[in-house]
């Protein structure tokens, strides 16, 4: 193999090329990216990029020199606009063709938008400019609704407030984070919300959104809402229209397997557009839009390619800051029937989600990074383990997780 072409130069790409030469990679390797800038981490798109007085800059993934040390031929502003596996070749949006002998989908997730009359209202942030426009706006903006209490919404609610500005979050569901958080944890959440002065609402159906003057009328089952800005944070689309249209099979993601090859086993995919089976949940597969994901599953894709025949097992985990609360969680919290909490002092609180033999499955914890990063990530030790644990023993935050390793 000496042509290996990456598609999608997020995240996921830029750690599947870091990655390949790391391991010894030295024939041609191409990263291609329609966006103008080099690969770029996405989390502070939704806290720092927003509150920091500076104006924020892309922070290049890894430091931002490694890529440009590694004689990776770099295309940027440029999609591939279709595979045709027939001839192992790429068509790209300027005409350009490219041939590979192994490919990489690394395309990431789009913004859901709001499909209701005036719905194309509501800014959605996924890209670098994305949040430019949304700090500018939120900057000069006295009234903002939100609407979706998942993670985007509820970060940005948390900057805008940090700001100062008039907050209103409206959630569809009857609770707050659903896909992610725990529901002990989704209520603490929403109460240092409330706190801080954000108006949070739920069971709320949005009916349409219309311009007026410089800003908006929400109508919605709650009545009519005025607001200088209007935001959506309803989810994220996996980007598979490329696989689908190479008939790579899809599904919630482009399929792949323990080694993260697609369909096709010239290509493999990675990152948010992929859907994986787990050696730790036997049975499931899944889906993860987190920065963690995207960074172990590009490098797994590398050792693949490379030869090697591991099963990719890096645990879910993500984070979320809002405020000075951060909130972790590792494991799949679906894969547990029970819950045991450990309170560690100043608010702050560890979930361990135990499964049917009481093995851990899961641990979730939201309260200063000082109160819970290390017991998060003993956690993720015990995990591994797949021991059965003691409730009394996890219950107790006398007793050091460590001891239990
Ligand atoms: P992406 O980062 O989306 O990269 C995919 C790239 O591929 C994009 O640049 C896209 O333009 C490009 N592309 C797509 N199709 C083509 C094509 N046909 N041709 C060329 N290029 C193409 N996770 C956490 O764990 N904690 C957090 O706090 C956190 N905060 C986040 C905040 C925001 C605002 C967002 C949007 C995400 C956040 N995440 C967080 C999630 C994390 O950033 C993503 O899971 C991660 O970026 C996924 O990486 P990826 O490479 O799979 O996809
Ligand atoms: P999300 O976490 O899936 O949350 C979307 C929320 O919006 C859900 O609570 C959803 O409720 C609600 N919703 C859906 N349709 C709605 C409607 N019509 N009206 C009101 N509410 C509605 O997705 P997200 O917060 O938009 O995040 C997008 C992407 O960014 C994801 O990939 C996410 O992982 C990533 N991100 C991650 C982090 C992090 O990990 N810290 C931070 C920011 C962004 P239902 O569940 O009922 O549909």
């Amino acid at each position: 193999m000496n042509n290996i072409v990456i598609v999608g130069a997020g995240e996921a790409g830029g750690r599947a090329a870091i990655a390949l030469r790391d391991g010894g990679y030295t024939g041609r390797l191409a990263l291609i990216g329609e966006e103008v800038h080099a690969p770029y981490e996405r989390p502070p798109l939704s806290k720092a990029a927003i509150v920091e007085p500076d104006e924020p800059r892309p922070t290049t993934i890894s430091g931002g020199d490694r890529l440009g040390e590694l004689d990776i031929e770099r295309m940027t502003d440029v999609a591939v606009a279709a595979i045709e596996r027939a001839e192992r070749t790429l068509a790209l949006s300027d005409g350009r063709r490219l041939g590979y002998d192994a490919l990489i989908l690394a395309t990431g997730a789009r913004a859901r938008s709001l499909n209701l009359p005036g719905g194309e209202h509501a800014l959605t942030l996924r890209s670098f400019e994305d949040a430019q426009r949304l700090r500018e706006r939120i900057r000069a903006a006295e009234r903002v609704i939100v609407i979706g209490g998942g993670l985007i919404g509820l970060e940005l609610a948390a900057a805008a407030r940090t700001l100062r500005r008039e907050v209103t979050v409206l959630e569809a569901d009857t609770r707050l984070l659903r896909r992610s958080t725990p529901e002990i944890l989704a209520s603490a959440v929403e109460a240092r919300h409330v706190r801080e002065g954000v108006e949070i609402a739920k069971g709320v159906r949005i009916e349409r959104i219309d311009p007026r003057g410089r800003g908006f009328v929400v109508h919605s089952s709650l009545g009519s809402r005025e607001a200088d800005l209007v935001v959506g944070g309803i989810g994220a689309l996996p980007r598979t229209e490329l696989a689908v249209a190479a008939g790579l099979a899809v599904e919630n993601g482009i399929l792949v397997d323990a080694q993260l090859r697609t369909s096709d086993p010239d290509i493999l995919a990675v990152g948010d557009c992929a859907n994986f089976p787990h050696p730790l949940y036997p049975g499931r597969r899944m889906r993860l839009e987190a920065w963690r994901h995207a960074f172990a599953s590009g490098a797994h894709a590398a050792q693949t390619l490379l030869g090697g025949d591991d099963a990719y097992a890096a645990l879910p985990w993500f984070w979320s800051d809002q405020y000075d609360l951060t909130l972790q969680i590792v494991g799949l919290v679906e894969a547990g029937e029970a819950i045991v909490a450990r309170e560690l002092g100043d608010g702050a609180t560890l979930l361990f989600h135990l499964d049917r033999d009481g093995r851990l499955v899961a641990a979730a914890g939201l309260g200063t990074i000082e109160r819970i990063g290390k017991e998060i990530k003993l956690a993720e030790r015990l995990i591994g383990r797949r021991a059965s644990q003691s409730a009394a023993a996890l219950a107790d935050p006398g007793v050091n997780l460590k001891r239990l390793l």
